[in-house]
């Protein structure tokens, strides 16, 4: 088996691109087949290197490695020339200057449903010769059997008057001489599936076999896009995601049982997805299920390996103290700092939470904290927590009313890791540094 992901490089990786590029990965790594990498690059505004460098880039970081390629489609045009020269020499295509309005007035006289058939002339473009006869079938490996009837299409253009050869025309002579046993791509490109079958036969080639995946919506049944969150690979790797929820979350879009929160290690995908698996119907990519089987990855990383992650995240260091006392709240790798940045960066700014928790009684509470912590002897959590119950006994309150004001001192705000832990990772200078800010403002 050979496969190939062909992605024309117009900007970022989107979600269904790059569910496309796993479907291909999985299925050449469960067939001990290969991977071909292929960049559609013929539209030459807009394939920048730049922009083929973020497709690079985003399947790197999915761990979606490539046996063959980068190959450039602009780097075959001579071959492409070459296949067109030879439909030409065998009569089974021909030039013809027809214009889109010429096609129009013929289907005026022959009918809609009818496909045009031009008259050979000495220039202008390349068209192919569509049989009259028959119809033009596969068995798509997804959606089952697709038939379109030969007379109801064009005789389709393959090389412009110039001689540039055309997209189907390039896809179908790449797939060729790459010796592609399966094309899986995107449902898009159904329609262009006849053609380029009628372009193999007429090659008098063996054609792959074909399988077209479902479109993606958004949980609201919608045709997938930015207004869903985050659209592009890249924006999923800054919203904190790990590869590898990212992969089992895009395997169940479209494959399984039906069931998107199943998690399946990379090993057992390559193991069990097999392309009959494929729904037919449009799957739903929805982000707050790719959050939550994020966080069960999360939690199955050690604290080690997910402090490496999140030094690697925010290009920090010394993050594992704090790392070890908010490990169970992330659910993605950006949850961290809004968690635990006032560790490193002092507490942040947050009127409303002053006023709430830093009145007469809060601020009481919190002179009675510091007094407490000053006097501890060690400064481990077990001693942080007897010296703050205490506290909370003395004043016959609700822990809250002490552990509150403290949070808001230390933190900024009233949400932090658990609040001896954290005092614990802060020490007693800057607890008690802090603190002392808290109760001179
Ligand atoms: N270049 C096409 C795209 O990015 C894919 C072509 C194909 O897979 O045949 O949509």
């Amino acid at each position: 088996m050979k496969v190939r992901f062909a992605p024309s490089p117009t900007g970022a990786l989107h979600i269904g691109g790059a569910r496309t590029a796993l479907f291909n990965w999985l299925l050449a790594r469960g067939a001990g087949g290969r991977f071909v990498l292929r960049i559609e690059d013929t539209d030459k505004e807009r394939s920048t290197p730049e922009n083929v460098e973020q497709i690079l880039d985003a399947l790197r970081w999915l761990e979606l490695d490539w046996d063959e390629g980068p190959v450039f489609q602009s780097g075959s045009e001579a071959r492409h020339r070459e296949a067109v020269d030879s439909l030409l020499a065998s009569g089974r295509a021909y030039r013809s200057r027809a214009t889109a309005a010429d096609v129009a007035a013929w289907k005026a006289t022959h009918g809609d449903e009818r496909g045009f058939r031009g008259e050979p002339e000495q220039d202008g473009a390349v068209r192919l010769r569509v049989p009259e006869d028959g119809d033009t079938t596969f068995e798509d490996l997804v959606v089952g059997e697709v038939r379109s009837p030969n007379r109801s299409m064009d005789d389709l253009v393959i090389a412009r008057a110039d001689g540039t050869p055309l997209y189907n025309l390039a896809v179908a002579v790449d797939d060729l001489d790459l010796e592609i046993t399966d094309v899986i791509r995107g449902n898009d490109h159904l329609t262009n599936t006849a053609k380029q079958l009628l372009i193999i036969q007429a090659l008098g080639a063996t054609p792959p076999r074909y399988g077209h995946l479902p479109l993606l919506h958004g949980p609201d049944g919608k045709k997938l896009s930015k207004r869903h969150g985050a659209a592009s690979v890249q924006e999923l790797r800054d919203a904190g995601y790990l590869p590898g929820a990212v992969r089992n979350y895009l395997a169940l879009l479209g494959w399984g049982a039906g069931d998107d929160e199943t998690i399946l290690s990379t090993e057992e995908l390559v193991r069990r997805f097999d392309i009959g698996g494929v729904q037919r119907n449009p799957a739903q990519f929805d982000e707050r299920k790719l959050r939550w089987l994020n966080g069960r990855y999360m939690r199955e990383l050690s604290i080690a390996e997910l402090t490496a992650a999140l030094e690697a995240f925010y290009g920090r260091t010394a993050l594992g103290p704090a790392v070890e006392i908010s490990a169970e709240k992330l659910q993605t790798l950006a949850d961290f700092w809004p968690l635990c940045g006032f560790i490193f960066d002092g507490p942040v700014d947050d009127p409303p939470a002053r006023e709430r928790w830093l009145g007469s009684d809060g601020l009481a509470a919190l002179a009675a904290a510091r007094d407490a912590l000053a006097a501890t002897e060690a400064f481990d959590v077990a001693s942080i927590e007897a010296a703050l119950t205490g506290v909370v006994e003395r004043r016959g309150c609700k822990p809250r009313d002490v552990y509150q004001p403290l949070r808001v001192a230390l933190a900024g705000r009233p949400v932090s890791p658990g609040i001896f832990e954290t005092v614990a990772v802060l020490g007693r200078e800057t607890t008690l540094a802090r603190i002392d800010v808290a109760l001179n403002l």
